[in-house]
């Protein structure tokens, strides 16, 4: 609440300190920012947030000596604009199940529509106002309200709707990020060094194609930004460049340019959307390829692969250890407690597995209660210290299902890599040590023994006797 309060007081400041003074006056940025914190935010959202907005609004203005009748029409038209367009968006706008906003192929003209009645109550209500009280002519104030409030809709809003949750920071995200803001970043230095009017528009032009790219990335948050960034940019120097020729002071070339911006920012909000719902589709279709539904972990053919690419890139002089895993005596399990039973066991099986196994270890689940690991930890004797851990520790600790105890044990069969050796080979010696385990009583885990290659030396030559 103390956040909103102080947003609200700082953005309505840059409001009172542009109105007086040229470019700034044309986007009043409040009430776009606001709506995005309250959207953000709308689970703990109640009566007391606009109340927080209204003060925000009405304190600077009042400390900065504001005609009252004028803060009294603005605060008013500004609040109802904020609560108009957060009920319909709220109530009627898409959410994704990680309750992101503008996330479907339809989100753009979904919002577009849902900010209609805020856009025009606010623009019949500030224009009625200023007209009642300025004299102000209704018509032209309506549309010029109308077309900036659009704007703050449609550039700064998803701004604040898309900024991220959590930093991701792998280097591959980092690349493509820069790759796609570069030609942004240029272009706003253009947009600043640039005093001749026709390389000015030059550069202007250069912004469709740089916010198409940057909607390419599919990364909303960095595609509002840019938008944002691009737009506000654009505005100011078109204003600057065309200054001694455009009486910008008019309402109708402020429009204009606002209309430019904000069609543009729609185009690429569209393109965006739609490559992040393309994107998002993918890694979940990938997620399902990779992964068993029932427990979450790898399945086989994902498992075969990784551990395939894991042991052909290991060095000779390094280890690794294959664990298969059975559950003992499984099928009495099923028969005894029902099907439904058996898969919360699978489920429970796996949780208590990666709680003891170091992270990044490839775990899958290779059969219907077969499970195989991958240990590639520094230490060899680590390795096969921890395969039995993980037996001893099933049969200690019972599993907790349906907040119940539920005795379990498993068998285990591994196998130390050597060098030169594949997968395929790997994965059969286990499996004969996992057979030898279950024929000899089960709860243990056995070892596969075999020959290290010891390949001869360098200047060894064998004679013949
Ligand atoms: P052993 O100790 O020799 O391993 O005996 P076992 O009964 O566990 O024998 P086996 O490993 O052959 O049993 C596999 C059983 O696992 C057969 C099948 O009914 C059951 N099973 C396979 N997939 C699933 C599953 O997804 N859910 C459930 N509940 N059961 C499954
Ligand atoms: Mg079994
Ligand atoms: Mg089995």
């Amino acid at each position: 609440m103390i956040t909103l309060l102080i947003i609200t007081i700082l953005t309505t400041i840059v409001g009172i300190l542009e109105r007086v003074n040229g470019p700034f006056s044309l986007v009043w940025l409040t009430n776009a920012i606001s709506i995005g914190l309250l959207l953000r935010f709308y689970q703990h959202v109640n009566w007391r947030h606009f109340l927080v907005c209204t003060l925000g609004m009405l304190i600077p203005d009042y400390l900065a000596g504001t005609d009252a009748h004028q803060i009294v029409i603005m605060t008013s038209v500004n609040i109802i604009t904020i609560w108009l367009a957060y009920n319909c968006l709220n109530r009627f706008a898409s959410r994704s199940e990680e309750n992101e906003w503008l996330c479907t192929l339809y989100s753009v003209p979904q919002w577009l529509l849902l900010c209609q009645p805020a856009l025009i109550g606010s623009a019949l209500l500030g224009a009625g106002g200023l007209s009642a009280i300025f004299g102000k002519p209704f018509l032209p104030t309506a549309v010029f309200w109308y077309l900036n409030e659009s704007l703050n809709f449609i550039v700064f809003l998803p701004v604040i709707l898309t900024f991220p949750k959590t930093s991701r920071s792998s280097d591959d995200h980092f690349l493509s990020t820069l790759r796609h803001f570069l030609p942004s970043a240029l272009l706003l230095f253009a947009f600043i060094f640039i005093k001749s009017e026709v390389y000015f528009l030059m550069a202007a032009i250069l912004i469709i194609p740089t916010l198409i790219w940057l909607a390419l990335s599919g990364n909303l948050f960095l595609t509002t930004f840019g938008i944002s960034l691009n737009g506000a940019f654009f505005f100011i120097w078109i204003i600057h460049a065309s200054h001694r020729h455009l009486p910008f002071t008019e309402n109708i070339y402020l429009s204009v340019v606002r209309t430019i911006v904000t069609v543009l920012a729609l185009c690429a909000l569209t393109i965006a959307v739609a490559i992040s719902e393309r994107d998002k589709l993918f890694s979940k279709l990938s997620k399902l390829a990779d992964h068993d539904d029932l427990t979450g972990i790898l399945n086989r053919r994902a498992f075969t692969k990784a551990a395939e690419a894991a042991i052909s890139s290991l060095k000779d002089n390094h280890f690794c250890t294959l664990v298969l895993m059975d559950i003992d005596f499984f099928k009495r399990i099923n028969d005894e407690w029902g099907h439904q039973k058996g898969d919360k066991v699978l489920i429970e099986f796996c949780r208590r597995v990666e709680k003891i196994i170091p992270d990044n270890q490839l775990f899958a689940r290779v059969g219907g209660e077969e499970f195989a690991l991958l240990l590639s930890t520094a230490s060899d004797k680590y390795n096969r210290e921890l395969a039995e851990l993980i037996v001893k520790e099933i049969a200690r600790t019972p599993l907790i299902i349906d907040n119940e105890p539920f005795p379990l044990t498993i068998s285990a069969g591994i196998v130390k890599k050597v060098a030169g050796q594949k997968y395929e080979t790997l994965f059969k010696y286990a499996d004969q040590v996992l057979y030898q385990a279950k024929n000899n009583g089960r709860n243990q885990c056995r070892e596969y023994l075999q020959v290290e290659n010891v390949s001869p030396m360098p200047d060894f030559t064998p004679s013949v006797t």
